[in-house]
């Protein structure tokens, strides 16, 4: 285990040293404590004993945790204009790795930072990054953390790696045991790439909120021997923001990929290519920070614990049973959600509302609408969940399923079972960990499935005709 750290820990400082330059202390010790979650510190770190444990803390946690030596503690946080430190962490670390991993990997990631703030930040807890400060819940580690992470993808994507990376070893150098603030940030990457990005910043740091973007109108006409497709990118935000927009064109002979440059409430683009265009996608790999739509969006945990809902444990199953169930319904409410039994819930709060049904079929009577709206890959009866083929019902075992609810596709409902009080009471505190997936098995506490449903069409996708 110690190995596997120093081993870890030598990696990430080598990976750090190269992107942005010489290592700032004389040591680096890991510290488990009790902290339960990583705290960068200086020449040490301090990982809380649980987070050690996960599967992923050699990953991630430790690799972040590193790069505070140099972001954080080394360049300090200017905190009186926002904290960029951590998003820039997480942008080269969290993310860094994924990228490693693959390009299906990174994007996936991306995907998720999106839906995360699209679930969990609205118009009333929404804030520009230069408030920033640290993060207290879901909404401000969405916007601190992922929006962040998000606007330095853009800014790499927009400038190359190459100037990204000299920026941030410039910024290193010139602000090294200074407090920086983002404005500090500004200057160095206009220095670098000679380009004036005022508005960049403007509009992703001063200003808060996303960007929310529709395809309008498509057309496709062979002219000569060119295709032409026309397409009108629509953007629904009172304040259309200026977006390298990436557009890809499935051909019948390949992939045409291009960056479309937009700023209006409206703009037309025009592509031509050599072979038969058959689908236009807008942004298919999340290279920019937006709200997504409702059709984007998979049912997962956090479609429903984003959402204000009902919590619905069953009236009338076992008692041992039952109170593991209202217990769990209370470390899983919120102060926007209600706590209900399944024999006092009303049809109208049940159409209306996103739901977290407590017991499964047979012990809470709304478990059925769940039964009856899963995807084709997934079952449900009173022994056993299955997914993919695999029946899961060992005393042991606990599951999650999440589901778009048939009435509201922006709304989700998800159940939670266990075959046993026990595994009840060892599984249900954990699942605000997987808030990202859409189905989970659990067996004596122990992750063994975690899984996302795949969707549809997304609205930004269009066959082209
Ligand atoms: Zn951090």
């Amino acid at each position: 285990m110690v190995d596997t750290y120093l081993d870890a820990t030598k990696r990430y400082m080598d990976i750090y040293q190269d992107l942005i330059g010489k290592y700032p202390y004389k040591k680096f010790a890991i510290v488990e404590n009790f902290f339960q979650t990583g705290y960068g510190l200086p020449s040490f770190t301090l990982l809380g004993s649980e987070v050690v444990k996960l599967p992923f803390i050699v990953d991630i946690s430790l690799g972040h945790e590193v790069l505070h030596n140099w972001w954080g503690n080394s360049v300090f946080v200017d905190d009186s204009r926002g904290n960029w430190c951590e998003g820039l962490t997480t942008y080269m670390a969290d993310y860094y790795y994924k990228e490693i991993k693959g390009d299906a990997v990174a994007t996936a990631y991306r995907n998720e930072i999106c839906r995360k703030y699209t679930h969990y930040v609205t118009t009333q807890n929404d804030f520009p990054l230069k408030m920033f400060l640290g993060r207290s819940d879901k909404a401000t580690q969405a916007i601190g953390y992922g929006k962040t992470a998000m606007v330095f993808h853009m800014l790499r994507k927009m400038l190359g790696d190459e100037v990204f990376y000299q920026a941030l070893r410039d910024f290193y150098k010139n602000m090294l045991w200074q407090r920086a603030n983002w404005e500090d940030i500004e200057k160095v990457f206009e220095k670098v790439s000679g380009l004036e990005l005022a508005w960049f910043f403007d509009q992703w740091v001063n200003k808060k909120g996303a960007p929310v973007i529709e395809l309008g109108e498509t057309t496709v006409n062979k002219e000569g021997n060119v295709w032409v497709v026309k397409a009108e990118i629509l953007q629904k935000t009172n304040e259309p923001y200026r977006l390298h927009l990436p557009v890809s064109l499935q051909l019948d002979d390949g992939i045409f990929h291009t960056t479309a440059e937009i700023k209006n409430p409206s703009d037309r683009i025009s592509l031509q290519v050599k072979s038969r265009p058959e689908n236009i996608a807008i942004d298919p790999y999340n290279e920019v920070f937006r709200r997504l739509h409702a059709d984007e969006i998979p049912p997962t945990i956090d479609l429903v614990m984003g959402d204000s809902k009902i919590i619905i444990y069953p009236a009338n199953c076992e008692d041992s049973m039952k109170a593991e169930y209202k217990k769990l319904a209370h470390i899983l409410a919120n102060e926007l959600d209600s706590i209900k039994a399944d024999t006092e819930i009303t049809e109208a709060e049940i159409a209306q509302t996103s739901l977290f049904i407590l017991g499964g079929v047979e012990e809470n009577k709304i478990s059925k609408l769940v039964q009856k709206n899963l995807p084709v890959e997934l079952s449900l009866t009173k022994d056993a969940f299955g997914a993919d083929a695999v029946l899961y019902g060992d005393k042991k075992d606990a599951f999650l399923v999440t589901i778009k609810h048939p009435f509201h596709k922006e709304k989700g409902i998800a159940l939670f079972a266990g075959f046993s009080p026990e595994a009840v009471n060892k599984t249900g505190y954990k699942i605000h960990h997987y808030g990202k997936y859409s189905y989970l098995v659990f067996s004596d506490g122990n992750n063994r499935v975690k899984e996302i449903v795949s969707i549809g069409d997304s609205p930004l996708q269009r066959t082209l005709q």
